[in-house]
């Protein structure tokens, strides 16, 4: 007997989240050692029963050009998982990327590794450098429209911070 019930097969879950998996190995290439599902890049994984992946994916930085990498880098990484057929990139303009959609390993990397600093949802920030809470706004020029610098007062470093 067939079941014709909609919803995905055991086989679409499988490649979904084999895909998920794949897409853990692509990294953001301004930061090269966090993965684009630790920066919440990654919304949507369609897998049709053929073997076609769709890939949602939101821009975090929307004037980077690092954003034609990613969505290479992903295609790259999604064509070779086994069963999977082709792969689409979307760049999704809602829901609009936030400091929250990154998980905590993504977070620690920015500060620990490249002295970037999240904006908390109150507007505060605090130091990757030395955890001080009195960092004020420098410029909003900073090296990308996505990027600010901010000057800590208390260990005088500049930091930059993620809008
Ligand atoms: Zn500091």
């Amino acid at each position: 007997m067939t079941d014709l019930a909609a919803g995905p097969t055991v086989e679409t879950r499988e490649l979904t989240s084999a895909v998920r998996t794949a897409l853990g190995t692509v990294t953001d290439p301004e930061y090269p050692d966090i993965s684009i599902v630790d920066l919440g890049l990654v919304e949507q994984v369609n897998v049709t029963p053929d073997g076609h992946a769709t890939v949602g994916l939101i821009p975090t930085f929307s004037s980077c050009p690092a954003l034609a990498m990613i969505a290479t880098d992903v295609s790259s990484a999604v064509e070779v998982v086994p069963g999977i057929t082709d792969t689409s990139v979307i760049w999704l303009s809602t829901p609009v990327w936030s400091v929250d959609r990154t998980s905590l390993t993504a977070r620690r990397q920015l500060e620990s590794s490249y002295t970037v600093v999240l904006r908390r949802k109150d507007g505060t920030l605090r130091c990757p450098v030395c955890g001080s809470d009195q960092v004020g706004d420098q410029s909003m020029a900073g090296p990308t429209r996505c990027r600010s610098v901010a000057w800590c007062e208390t260990c005088r470093n500049v930091v930059e911070v993620m809008r």
